[in-house]
């Protein structure tokens, strides 16, 4: 039987050492500032960027959110998004996505200064990222969470193992599968266009799922003692919950895929939680590096 790797959990304790670097650091006269920017009215990202803020006032943060409306367009969005750019009150800049189809989202990601760049998606960032310079990349928050699940259970050298990571996005697996080559595993991306996806799944010592299809990853998958990190949020019906109700579930079968793994992360309480913590440790880094001083490690 697996052991649990408890997202909710460590999300607190990221939360907790966030909360007491920023009072350090606010002592030296620098409090750490998130501007977060919402345009339009999509009920599911109202939801995140409200939890975002929340949690950056929980942490000590001077928090700012812009919410804009729908029709907002597309010069007056990178004009803002150049004064927060400007304002050094401000050291993590995040655009929730996604955002209106008239507005070119790649260019509003280009657009925020790379040193304020929390969500990780600049290509500078990218690039960071991809040459294993982590000590000036902002990492995305997801994998980034991911790793810290995984560290826990794998420490931080995952030298000799080898890691499958299900899913090419640019949020989740392809900085996923950088991450855990930057820690020495052997890494294979798997995708849609995969052959024989199962047997493939069943060498991994590490298996990270990102793909977005409720409890596609069967138990007979994973590899006796592998470590599954499961990325998937997926609301499927619950009838048995009552009428038109609804449930969340990974894109792991947790229920089958728990007897073979060594550790597994649930959903939810897996790492959704980790994602908010993790953009405010990058916002924490992002005060610390631009006040000098050398970000606390997590
Ligand atoms: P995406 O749709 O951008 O990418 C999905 C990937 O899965 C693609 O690369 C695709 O090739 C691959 N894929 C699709 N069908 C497949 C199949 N049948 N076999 C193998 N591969 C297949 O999704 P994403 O943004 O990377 O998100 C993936 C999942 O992670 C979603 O469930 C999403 O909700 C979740 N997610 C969670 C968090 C969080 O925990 N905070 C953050 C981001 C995404």
């Amino acid at each position: 039987m697996a052991e649990i790797i408890d997202g909710k959990a460590l999300a607190e304790d990221v939360v907790a050492k966030v909360k007491t670097e920023t009072a350090r650091l606010t002592e030296t006269g620098v409090t750490p500032g998130l501007a977060v920017v919402i345009v339009g009215e999509d009920p599911a990202s109202q939801v995140y960027v409200a939890s975002k803020s929340r949690r950056a006032k929980e942490c000590g943060f001077h928090s700012v959110q812009h919410s804009l409306p729908q029709e907002t367009g597309e010069e007056e969005l990178v004009a803002l998004v150049e004064e927060l750019n400007a304002d050094p009150a401000i050291h993590g800049i995040l655009v929730q996505l996604p955002l209106p189809k008239h507005i070119d989202e790649g260019r509003i990601i280009q657009t925020i200064d790379p040193d304020k760049d929390v969500d990780g998606f600049h290509f500078i960032n990218v690039g960071r990222l991809g040459t294993g310079t982590l000590g000036s990349a902002f990492v995305p928050c997801t994998p980034a969470g991911a790793m810290l699940m995984l560290e826990r259970v794998r420490g931080r050298d995952l030298s000799g193992l080898s890691a499958v990571v299900i899913g090419r996005s640019n949020i989740v697996g392809k900085p996923m599968a950088n991450l855990l080559l930057a820690a020495n595993a052997t890494v294979t991306i798997a995708h849609s266009r995969t052959k024989d996806l199962p047997a493939l799944a069943r060498t991994a010592d590490v298996l990270v799922a990102a793909v977005g299809r409720p409890e596609m990853i069967r138990g007979d998958w994973v590899k006796p003692g592998a470590t599954v990190i499961d990325v998937g949020i997926n609301r499927i019906p619950a009838p048995e919950k009552g009428e038109g109700k609804t449930r969340l579930v990974g894109d792991v079968a947790f229920a089958e895929a728990k007897e073979n793994a060594g550790a597994i992360t649930p959903v939810p309480g897996g790492v959704g939680p980790m994602t908010i913590a993790m953009l405010m440790a990058n916002t924490l880094t992002s005060a610390f590096r631009t006040a000098g001083l050398e970000p606390p490690a997590f």
